[in-house]
């Protein structure tokens, strides 16, 4: 048994629409396959512009609302022949009711909370699955929707809701045991629900991560995430366009990549498939021959070079300098508390051994509350001098070179230091950490470009690795 996901841009036309429902039929013959969908390309953010106005009581969200309905009934039109048209429209008709409903509502009190956000939101899900359904019926096929709310338990933390995985896998599993395996399955990706039976979300592009939740709880044969470019890359290729596709990635190394900024996959994926050594391809709807990347347990001890160079913009340090070294122990206690007490996941941290400056990395949305808490938290240390007020640096950016081997490591960094020192290119910050498969610093956000680039052609221009000889030889 395998299962399939297809992403937003995968659906986004409606002659995608067809190749992909051909994909998954081609798939199904050959074994029993769940198929997970996103919404169509654009959609989601289309119903959250509308929860947005409606709430605000602008009628604008009624607009957005109809080009959402024009969208999903001319491809209705398109890929549904006339004849079984009539059949499939009460579907779709009563599911515009219900979204039409519940913005009319959230229009007339002039507030839309998280949970009723993700109830909205989800419509995108809802549309695409059931127009899949429609196509594959209408082709002669034996195709159920199933929804994900039914199957996903998570807590309540609407919008990036956890997965609570031991209610899940066995929801999941009892489903399975009861499925008809004649059929080819549809369940809406990114949707799961709480223990009241409110809808949830998994977080953007969550879609991936509902297909490893089920893959892994069903100890699927192979995980395959269907996208629009070639695998894993390189680089970004709208920074680097001779960016090249990485045939195979460790687990380790493909949770450093979404981590990291890697935006082909959703962050949380790798973890449930890595626990039941399920693998993942990673493959292009737009490009059927490509071999895609495949993501499992393998054996890369002889690669000397990286895999790949991601970026994640939109980062802010805040530094504190306190003067008295005495008092940094409790300090460092507070401030972590602090964070863990916020929930602000921090990128990374340096301390100075003297005059204990310490600074933090985290995303610029954190960086005011962040600011106000330490103010309110050491407002006596502050006054009394024991510490400066904190200071803080935005618009910076964390560079990742990842999937380094432990054997080669010393040797990557240097060339990295190297290359950043014959570019002029300045980093603030350093993390180092030996036992790392990876190696990120900070540098200003205007600065990415380029540091991709010139990082690039060093690694993967300049070099040719030979993997047969587990060497890297220099044609420079
Ligand atoms: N439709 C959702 C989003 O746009 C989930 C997904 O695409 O995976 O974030
Ligand atoms: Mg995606």
């Amino acid at each position: 048994m395998k299962v399939i996901k297809f992403g937003g841009t995968s659906i986004g036309a409606s002659d995608l629409f067809l190749k992909v429902a051909k994909i998954i039929s081609d798939r199904s013959e050959k074994e029993f396959t769940i198929v997970v969908l996103s919404a169509f390309g654009g959609i989601t953010d289309k119903l959250l512009e509308a929860i947005k106005f409606a709430g605000k009581g602008n009628q604008k969200y009624i607009d957005i609302l109809e080009k959402i309905k024009s969208i999903h009934y001319e491809f209705l039109s398109k890929v549904v022949t006339s004849g079984n048209r009539q059949q499939f429209l009460n579907r779709i008709n009563n599911l515009f009711i219900e979204l039409e409903n519940k913005l009319k509502g959230v229009f007339l009190l002039q507030e839309c909370s998280n949970r009723i956000s993700d109830s909205i939101v989800t419509y995108g899900e809802y549309l695409s699955n059931c127009l899949m359904v429609c196509l594959l019926k209408s082709q002669g096929k034996e195709s159920e929707f199933y929804d994900a709310k039914k199957l996903i338990r998570t807590n309540s933390n609407y919008g990036d809701a956890e997965v609570n995985f031991a209610a899940t896998n066995h929801l999941l599993q009892e489903w399975f045991n009861r499925l008809n395996q004649d059929h080819i399955p549809i369940v809406n990706g990114f949707t799961g629900s709480d223990e009241n039976g409110h809808i949830t979300t998994l977080g953007r592009s969550g879609s991936d991560y509902t297909a490893t939740i089920i893959g892994a709880a069903l100890k699927a044969s192979i995980v395959e995430i269907w996208t629009d470019v070639d695998g894993v890359l390189s680089a970004d290729p709208k920074v680097v366009s001779s960016a090249i596709t990485l045939h195979q990635l460790s687990y380790n190394e493909a949770t450093s990549l979404a981590v990291l900024g890697g935006k082909v996959i959703h962050p949380k994926t790798i973890a449930p498939v890595e626990k039941q050594n399920v693998p993942v391809s990673i493959l292009n709807t737009f490009r059927l021959e490509a071999r895609g990347t495949f993501i499992g347990r393998i054996n890369n001890q002889n690669d000397a070079n990286i895999k790949t160079i991601t970026y994640l913009k939109g980062l802010s340090s805040i530094s504190i300098f306190e003067p008295e070294s005495k008092y940094c122990q409790i300090i460092l206690f507070r401030l972590f508390g602090m964070l863990a007490r916020l929930e602000i996941p921090v990128f990374t941290i340096s301390k100075s051994a003297y005059k204990q400056s310490i600074s933090f990395i985290v995303q610029s949305e954190y960086e005011h509350v962040f600011l106000e808490e330490i103010k309110r938290e050491f407002v006596l240390e502050i006054e009394k001098g024991f510490i400066s007020e904190a200071t803080s640096r935005n618009n910076l950016a964390l560079i990742s070179a990842i999937g380094i081997n432990s054997n080669f490591n010393s040797l990557v960094i240097s060339r990295i230091h190297d290359v950043l020192e014959n570019n002029g290119i300045k980093s603030l910050m350093f993390p180092y950490d030996p036992c790392s498969l990876n190696f990120s610093f900070i540098i200003d956000e205007s600065e990415v470009n380029k540091t991709v680039i010139v990082l690039h052609k060093k690694f993967f221009e300049e070099y040719i690795y030979s993997k047969k000889e587990s060497k890297v030889v220099n044609v420079a």
